[in-house]
């Protein structure tokens, strides 16, 4: 992979800044009363796919290249797991689900670093499916006890508004639109002198 340019590198912490003051820690703080993250939950990152684009990864490296040495060898441990149980279960990309290489000790090695996915994880989100329709998804970790639990129906498997009433909680749950489509539209991010690139699964960029 070539180096990113100083110009790029600077745009792409201009619009992580710019994310991360008009979007992200608005939608974290509106809805902080149906969220459990906090340091030393890991259980987002122990089974992903975390797609990526070239220059996320890009910027996670730089990241990765300023620890110390014994951390660099662990994560190129865990990389190269990764990779050895990728090719000997033989599942196709889309299929194969692993801890994220740059967790240790339940905590993430590249944090200021992080990609756009590692930032948006938590809250409930929009997705579109196959003919278009907008559907709104609830983080995984709903199943555990975790974001949303509170407003969560297990029945219904849903969030609903008479769980949401009874909870007392004034501000109501809210999907958001945090798709990885729009949020690296070319439009925006080309007026800071960068584009995100190829998106694909973590591993694949390392194999
Ligand atoms: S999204 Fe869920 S699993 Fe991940 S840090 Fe937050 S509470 Fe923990
Ligand atoms: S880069 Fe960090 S936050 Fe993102 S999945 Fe990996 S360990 Fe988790």
């Amino acid at each position: 992979m070539t180096e990113l340019s100083k110009e790029q590198i600077e745009g792409y912490q201009l619009y992580l800044k710019l994310i991360h003051e008009r979007m992200l820690d608005k939608f974290f703080a509106e809805q902080a009363p149906y969220l459990c993250c906090k340091d030393g939950c890991s259980h987002c990152c122990r089974k992903g796919q975390y797609p990526m684009s070239e220059i996320e990864i890009k910027f996670i490296m730089i990241k990765m290249s300023a620890l110390n040495q014994n951390i660099q060898k662990q994560i190129l441990y865990n990389i190269q797991k990764v990779i050895k149980e990728k090719i000997s279960t033989n599942q196709p990309k889309e299929k194969f689900f692993y801890q994220c290489p740059f967790l240790l000790n339940d905590s993430c090695s590249v944090y200021e670093n992080r990609a756009i996915i590692c930032r948006t994880h938590g809250l409930m989100f929009f997705t579109e499916d196959k003919d278009g329709k907008e559907k709104y998804k609830i983080p995984y970790c709903v199943n555990i006890g975790l974001n949303y639990s509170n407003v969560y129906d297990t029945t219904l498997k849903t969030v609903t508004d008479e769980l949401w009433k009874k909870s007392g909680i004034k501000t109501p749950p809210q999907a958001y639109n945090l798709s990885l489509k729009t949020l690296t539209n070319k439009n925006i991010t080309q007026e800071l002198g960068f584009e995100f690139g190829e998106i694909k699964p973590l591993i694949e960029w390392f194999m």
